[in-house]
């Protein structure tokens, strides 16, 4: 794994001559992780950086995020840009628009399941239950340490107990459990969906995906965009399938202003 800023050479060659496609993670990657999801800031400075790419005429940016779909949208509030919400269950932007057909036996699971934990899991001080429509998310970041083994056991029966549990798939990430469908898509499944799309739309320029993200989550796309693109794992150096590394949310912001001047050198 190589630390991303000391190759900003090799990168700009690799740009050459070819339309990008950006792909962004929110939490971790765009925005430091606050204690509830709804704490998290996006700064002005991250905001501007974003918006001057979305003028960049050979560049598309995809935000693909666990957060829901309407969530996403609002925290970042940039026009011209793909959102994807609930790990790429929903999907929208410029002539875009999809949302996974779930079927109603996982509809009514997610929905019971979502009451089990509420009842389950009312002792257990901090632990929120985020309700996305097509997922939910338990967060335990301010659950007492001592409290997280029985956070997870309520968790495991209330899953494994459920009849239609085959449908129903769950994920850790950094202090939380996503619950999803079981066949749902990932995000690197949308992400390659994305990318054939770009290549498509831009007709026959070569089309060259970035993708940078901080979470188990984002592994998923790191290994399905591998010969294919750049990743970025966000965090330091550490064991995952992406190329490169940065090492906080700050050296994202950098990378971005650095990707805006080598678009616009090869414009002129
Ligand atoms: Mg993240």
């Amino acid at each position: 794994m190589r630390y991303l800023l000391d190759d900003l050479d090799k990168i700009k060659d690799k740009l050459r001559g070819r339309d990008l496609l950006l792909f962004l993670d929110y939490d971790g990657t765009l925005s430091p992780i606050a204690a509830t999801p709804d704490k998290s800031v996006f700064s002005e400075g991250m905001r501007g950086s974003l918006k001057k790419l979305t003028g960049q005429p050979r560049c598309r940016i995809a935000v693909i995020s666990g957060r829901g779909l309407e969530n996403i949208k609002k925290k970042v509030g940039l026009k011209d840009i793909i959102y994807s919400g609930n790990h790429g269950l929903e999907i929208e932007g410029p002539q875009l628009r999809y949302k996974a057909a779930v079927s109603p036996l996982y509809k009514k699971a997610i929905g019971e399941i979502k009451d089990s934990l509420t009842a389950g899991l009312s002792k257990i001080k901090g632990a929120i239950i985020e309700d996305k429509g097509l997922s939910l998310s338990l967060h335990y970041r301010l659950v007492r340490k001592n409290d997280i083994p029985a956070l997870k056991n309520i968790l495991r029966r209330t899953v494994t107990d459920h009849p239609a549990k085959k449908r129903v798939m769950v994920r850790p990430g950094k202090m939380v459990f996503d619950i999803r469908p079981a066949s749902g898509l990932d995000k690197g499944k949308v992400a390659l969906w994305l990318l054939a799309r770009e290549s498509f739309r831009r007709r026959g320029r070569k089309v060259i995906p970035i993708y940078i993200g901080d979470d188990s989550t984002d592994e998923d796309a790191f290994a399905a965009l591998k010969g294919k693109g750049i990743t970025v794992c966000v965090g330091g150096e550490r064991k995952s399938s992406a190329q490169y590394y940065l090492k906080d949310t700050g050296q994202v912001r950098f990378f971005l202003r650095r990707l805006d001047g080598i678009l616009k050198e090869r414009e002129v």
